[in-house]
């Protein structure tokens, strides 16, 4: 059988690799597998959500599933919706940080949790045999609207922050909505802890004519501009369905993800002792650091949110997070949370009364160099296999890729999910050993493919 969905969901353009039919038969497979009973569901501002979404809602209600209809909101508020209003599942029409020309679709269970791979295959199976469940003339499923999503979303974030102690400091904020949903919850809910907010991008609009919906450094240079502009005291940036979100300083400098999961994770952590952090091995010594500090525990994963979710709930573990700006807080819900996030950075900085840069700079300091090594397609996957036997004996983790560990820093190789290449990811107490260790990656993919 073929395969539909990617790392995060089905993802494709518009009209052209994704359609109005290819949607309605994923509403239906969708209502097959996880029917019967009721979803929720939701779209960001993109292009073509409201058209995908009547073509999901159809193929849902014909399986004989209800669906509620929660409107536009940021993919957490869909997932926390669809626990607390006691839905099976929950479908998310978003092609988060990808450009404007592409949608797709997220899937939750439950729990409110994205669904695992099983899961998706199963849905696959029926989406290409079209065996799908074909409901009654009197067993059609119904539909109404909520829209008290975002009321409910709000004030489940605000039982996990002191809002008396962020009342009293109101701090100034600058919210970068990315022209999408993190505009529709993040200011709502700070201004409500009395920050003084200031928001850029926060007009709906599916062409992002603000800027590109990815939350990296050269995409949020408006956004560094403004907090000096207007002093304010900290700068967020959401991506396109605001699971996601990264910081700046008052001085406009740009955190990078493994530095606000740190001061996050030194937060969580330092309250509960003896906890468990889950991270992918992309994560770098920063955090190994900050858990070895609170004496907690590292449990790694494969990389992916879904992955982490799911092993967080597994375990039980306090704290999960990715060096891409996603924090996921099991007490609210264990899934990225970019309101959530934004919403414990404020509270941190006035629980510490400290700036923004204040708590970077007590943070250990790493420096970390990144490259891409081209591969022959016919080789790419057969490569893991030989660098497993040319690393045998060093000192390594292998769940996703090799992640070869020294005293002085780390090296990750892993292959890419979509192009043929590897990656080679290197950490280290100064930038002269980062670039030697990210070399010795590099030596290695090419002698392994030389080998092959
Ligand atoms: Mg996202």
């Amino acid at each position: 059988m073929g395969r539909l969905f990617g790392t995060n969901g089905v993802r494709g353009t518009i009209n052209d690799e994704l359609t109005v039919d290819m949607m309605l038969d994923l509403g239906r497979a969708i209502g097959s597998v996880l029917g019967p009973g009721k979803i929720a569901i939701s779209t960001d501002s993109r292009m073509g959500g409201e058209m995908f979404k009547q073509s999901v809602i159809s193929g849902l209600l014909s399986t004989g599933c209800d669906v509620v209809d929660i409107g536009p909101c940021p993919t957490p508020c869909l997932q926390f919706n669809t626990r607390e209003l006691g839905c099976i599942g929950g479908v998310m029409i978003t092609a988060s940080h990808n450009p404007p020309e592409f949608n797709g679709i997220k899937v939750m269970g439950s729990d409110g949790i994205e669904v695992t791979r099983e899961v998706e295959s199963v849905i696959e199976d029926v989406y290409f045999s079209r065996e799908f469940k074909v409901a009654p003339w009197d067993e059609i499923g119904t539909q109404y609207s909520d829209d008290l999503a975002i009321r409910r979303y709000i004030d489940g974030i605000k039982k996990h922050v002191d809002v008396g102690a962020i009342r009293k400091k109101a701090p100034k904020v600058v919210v970068d909505g990315a022209n999408s949903v993190g505009a529709l919850a993040t200011p709502l809910l700070l201004r409500e802890l009395g920050c003084k907010v200031i928001t850029i991008n926060s007009q709906m609009d599916g062409m992002f004519p603000g800027r590109n919906p990815e939350p990296t450094p050269e995409n949020i240079v408006d956004l560094s501009k403004t907090v000096i502009s207007v002093g304010a005291d900290i700068g967020i940036a959401h991506d396109g369905d605001a699971d996601r979100a990264t910081f700046v300083d008052e001085n406009g400098a740009i955190l990078w993800g493994d530095q606000s999961f740190a001061i996050i994770a030194r937060h969580v952590l330092w309250k509960k002792p003896d906890s468990t952090l889950v991270t992918p091995v992309s994560s770098g010594r920063l955090i190994e650091d900050i858990v070895k500090e609170s004496n907690a525990r590292v449990d790694w994963t494969k990389v992916g949110s879904v992955i982490v979710s799911h092993r967080v709930v597994e375990i039980g573990a306090e704290l999960g997070g990715e060096e891409n700006g996603g924090v996921f807080y099991p007490d609210h819900i264990a899934v990225r949370d970019g309101a959530m996030t934004a919403a414990q950075m404020i509270d941190i900085m006035v629980s510490n009364n400290s700036s923004l840069s204040g708590l970077v700079k007590s943070l250990p300091q790493y420096y970390s160099t990144k490259t891409k090594v081209p591969v022959p397609p016919d080789k790419k996957d057969a490569l893991l296999e030989t660098l497993l036997e040319l690393t045998k004996d060093e000192n390594r983790i292998t769940m996703d890729g090799v992640k070869l560990t020294y005293a002085e820093g780390w090296i990750l190789i892993r292959p890419s999910g979509t192009e043929p290449l590897w990656r080679c990811f290197a950490e280290a107490k100064t930038q002269e050993i980062a670039d030697t260790l990210c070399e010795r990656g590099v030596n290695l993919i090419r002698d392994a493919a030389a080998k092959t």
